[in-house]
């Protein structure tokens, strides 16, 4: 089954939003798992999990001792997953990297608090440093359901419709095309006439092109890689 451990001191942070819709649903069925690791569970010296930063600085650091003897609880199956830090300072993951993972047996996640984790940590256990964007979190809870979530809902048999994920925004090269539903007519703004036509080409040729055009304006990093994807093909 796949899994997800996840090394929190906010263990009462979970499942949050994983705990709801069909992702807490394939949750309740055990289509995957969520296994807490209380960081707070394993003090050391006089039943701290934390201390100041060597050279001086605001805020407390976790201690390297602490995420050893927790990480030492989990199975060698559980260790050799892909083990992530999340961090500002990381790379920002991708749809293809949360594919990539919901297509192994899971994910084992370090979440920071404060100042963040000694340094030692993520290089003795060679923690991969994840970012959910250019800002600052207070911890990696929020991230870590954010990952987690995009994961699952990729797992077999979690969303219903698996065609609603093939026209998701990044699972090809194009952002999604804008959608609508009932009225047809609200506040004066009307749903593009093409849409209620009912004609299945016209209708696919039409959200290609919307797709094509928002990519354009609102990516041109998406829409660079997608004209040069197209060149090759050609080509070939
Ligand atoms: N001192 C750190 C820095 O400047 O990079 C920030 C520490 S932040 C207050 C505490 C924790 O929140 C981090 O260790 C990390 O786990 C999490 N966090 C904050 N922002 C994040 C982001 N954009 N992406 C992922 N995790 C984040």
């Amino acid at each position: 089954m796949w899994q997800a451990n996840v090394f929190t001191i906010f263990p009462m942070a979970f499942p949050g939003t994983l705990g709801v819709s069909l992702i807490g649903k394939a949750l309740e069925q055990q289509r995957w798992r969520l296994n807490l690791i209380d960081l707070k569970q394993f003090p050391v010296k006089s039943d701290r999990i934390d201390d100041k930063p060597y050279g001086g600085g605001a805020g407390m650091v976790l201690s390297p001792e602490v995420f050893a003897k927790a990480f030492d609880t989990l199975t060698p199956e559980q260790q050799n997953l892909r083990r992530i830090y999340f961090s500002p300072r990381g790379r920002q993951f991708t749809q293809q990297d949360l594919k990539n993972i919901s297509e192994t047996n899971g994910i084992t996640i370090l979440c920071g608090r404060y100042e963040g984790v000694d340094q030692r940590i993520i290089d003795y256990y060679q923690l991969e440093e994840v970012s959910i964007g250019d800002f600052v979190l207070m911890g990696g809870e929020v991230a870590a359901m954010a990952i987690i979530e995009g994961c699952v809902r990729l797992l077999p048999q979690v969303v219903g419709n698996s065609e609603s994920i093939a026209d998701d925004s990044f699972q090809g090269q194009l952002l999604e095309s804008d959608i609508y539903t009932q009225p047809a007519c609200f506040r004066g703004m009307t749903v593009p006439s093409v849409l209620q036509s009912g004609h299945h080409e016209r209708i696919s040729r039409f959200r290609l092109e919307q797709s094509q055009m928002l990519t354009r304006k609102l990516r041109p990093d998406l829409w660079g890689k997608y004209v040069e994807k197209q060149l090759r093909q050609a080509k070939d």
